[in-house]
């Protein structure tokens, strides 16, 4: 087998998700019931979802 040496870029911390309307997905910080809740909110059509992944 060849070594593979593919210095894949894993350093990118933020992706970017964006909504079926073409909007952008941001992270929002809710805090419901005393908790802190993470939640992906699309800018233009303020759609929200537990993950940006389920945008897709
Ligand atoms: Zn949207």
């Amino acid at each position: 087998m060849a070594a593979a040496s593919k210095n894949s870029r894993t350093s990118s911390s933020t992706q970017k998700f964006f909504c079926s309307c073409g909007g952008e997905v941001k992270m929002k910080t809710l805090f419901e019931n005393g908790k802190i809740k993470n939640v992906a909110e699309c800018e233009k059509c303020k759609r929200l979802e537990r993950r940006p992944s389920d945008f897709k």
